[in-house]
């Protein structure tokens, strides 16, 4: 994520979730660590858990903490800013676009401002850690990649006026990054069908996505473990089982089938779990067709 993780300043302690396997976002405005995934809200701890120091960091690429730097850069700038913590409240969302639009010098935003907006005065677009998207394991971390940095900098130059791109990324080089910043919509497309061609991905290949969850590992494991066992033999390929983080005191797993037939890999999957209905009871079964994400 983007948000602002909280550690301890003499151990480096990750503060983390109590419910899932991801670390807690400090959020400045309310002094609370917020968990993204379960939603759980904590107040700030008095001193560290593992060393009792009472000292803390809170590093990362939040949105506050980017607001901060741009007032030290430009204090005169008047700066809009957009996120999640800002727009959950109802109507929010339509009063901070209005506020830019008649006001405001600079919108700062998480991905929520890529999309859709439509002012005519904006000269400028960056864009900050621009190929976070690019470490996830997803097939589709490259398109995605090229479709945010697109989409966004076409937020620019919609007026009469003429706008630049400023692109910051840790692999300026990647072809998604470097074709996105020149625009070029269908050498991209042709690039990464080749490589999605090569390691047969969709759309070369169709993906059923299976994650299974519970609260007890080894009834987890087991279970996962007599699935496989099942779907081994038939007429796909099957990916996994991988271990996907814990959420909500939830443990899970993830098993991909892939293939070139997805009516008969229905048919035959369906066949499994039904023949298994009985043994998987205490287990949660989620199934994905053409599943948009893979963890
Ligand atoms: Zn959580
Ligand atoms: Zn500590």
């Amino acid at each position: 994520g983007y948000a602002p993780i909280f550690t301890c300043a003499n151990c480096f302690e990750v503060k983390m979730c109590k419910n899932c396997d991801i670390s807690m976002s400090y959020h400045r405005s309310d002094h609370q660590l917020v968990c993204h995934m379960c939603g759980v809200i904590e107040y700030l701890p008095t001193q560290c858990d593992h060393c009792g120091h009472q000292k803390f960091n809170h590093s990362g690429f939040g949105t506050q903490k980017v607001e901060d730097e741009l007032h030290k850069l430009i204090p005169q700038a008047k700066i809009v800013r957009m996120d999640s913590d800002q727009v959950s409240k109802k109507g929010s969302h339509e009063r901070l676009l209005n506020e830019f639009e008649l006001s405001g010098d600079i919108l700062l935003g998480t991905q929520m401002i890529a999309k859709g907006l439509d002012f005519h005065r904006v000269t400028l677009v960056a864009v900050l850690n621009a190929d976070a998207m690019l470490a996830r394991s997803s097939y589709r971390a490259i398109e995605d990649t090229f479709n945010l940095i697109n989409q966004v900098s076409g937020r620019g130059g919609r007026g009469d006026l003429a706008s630049e791109l400023i692109v910051q990324s840790f692999d300026a080089k990647h072809y998604a990054i470097v074709l996105a910043c020149e625009n070029e919509y269908i050498r991209f497309f042709n690039l990464e069908m080749k490589y999605r061609h090569l390691a047969n991905y969709p759309p070369y290949s169709y993906m059923i996505k299976i994650i299974i969850s519970a609260k007890n590992m080894e009834v987890l494991e087991e279970k996962t473990a007599l699935l496989y066992q099942n779907l081994k033999d038939l007429s796909f390929d099957v990916i996994g089982p991988s271990d996907l983080i814990k959420i909500n005191l939830f443990e899970r797993k993830q098993i991909i089938l892939r293939g070139k037939n997805l009516e008969r890999m229905i048919d035959e999957y369906t066949q499994v779990q039904n023949e298994l209905l009985s043994k998987l009871h205490n287990v949660n079964v989620l199934v994905d067709v053409n599943p948009m994400e893979i963890e």
